[in-house]
């Protein structure tokens, strides 16, 4: 069964209302490409007018954070169902910036993962490992470990919708990537491990994205591996070069 490719851009905390506007408007043919699910992840003040900016075009919207109850006192959150409503569809969970800046751990992101189900947001689950972790030789524990916890109690039917980003700490915005081996290493390890907590059918389902300084220039090769199904991306997901990665 052939993935279709998944490319999402994540726009971390860049671009006001008005510049992410003029960013779609910027990007708007140079992501057209109907053999990919193209995706915008925006900050929470962009969600409405990038909603309304991508109408009738094939990109679709998600959101950075979201937290798990619906509604009530937690000043400064903002709820799943209040993203559906603007019309959001994917959601990034577990990224590395969360986790080591904002304290979010493996039990929040499972609870997170199994709330955007609930909710009917798709997750794009990142994961992966620090640059010590790496030299240590344990990296491939490291992931195993944060699949087994992020993914507890989660279905074999939602994994089949599942996004999974591996994104190597030691490359997210440092310009470093991995190689196209390395990144196909790790990937082809965590299809193996959803094989083994689940099935082969689902392995074979789950979408799974490398991130980590992809752009212009590396995304075809990364793209070529059998078990790379896409790629979440930083910094180039706010240029002209996204569009090159969307078609490459
Ligand atoms: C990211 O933060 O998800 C990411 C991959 O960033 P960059 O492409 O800038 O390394």
């Amino acid at each position: 069964m052939a993935r279709r490719r998944i490319i999402a851009g994540n726009w971390k905390m860049n671009k006001t209302p008005s510049e992410a506007v003029a960013l779609c408007a910027e990007l708007k043919d140079l992501v057209k490409n109907d053999a990919v699910d193209v995706v915008y992840c925006v900050p929470a003040i962009d969600i409405v007018p990038v909603a309304e900016a991508v109408k009738g075009t094939n990109v679709h919207v998600g959101a950075e954070n979201f937290y798990i109850e619906d509604k009530g006192a937690f000043t400064g959150e903002i709820s799943a169902p209040m993203l559906k409503d603007a019309g959001v569809e994917f959601i990034i969970i577990g990224h590395s910036e969360r986790r080591d800046i904002f304290g979010e751990n493996d039990i929040l992101i499972n609870q997170k993962v199994k709330k955007a189900f609930a909710s009917g947001l798709k997750p794009i689950l990142c994961c992966g490992e620090s640059l010590a972790l790496r030299k240590a030789g344990v990296y491939q524990e490291w992931i195993k470990r944060q699949i087994v916890w992020d993914l507890s109690d989660v279905t074999a039917d939602q994994v089949k919708e599942l996004v999974i980003a591996y994104e190597p700490i030691w490359a997210i915005g440092t310009g470093e990537t991995a190689t196209a081996d390395q990144a196909e290493e790790v990937c082809k390890m965590i299809r193996e491990t959803i094989a083994e907590l689940y099935d082969a059918d689902t392995a074979e389902a789950v979408r799974i994205q490398y991130g980590g300084s992809m752009n212009a220039g590396n995304a075809a090769e990364l793209l070529s591996k059998p078990d790379i199904d896409g790629g979440l991306i930083g910094g180039a997901s706010l240029k002209p070069d996204f569009g090159q990665i969307v078609n490459a």
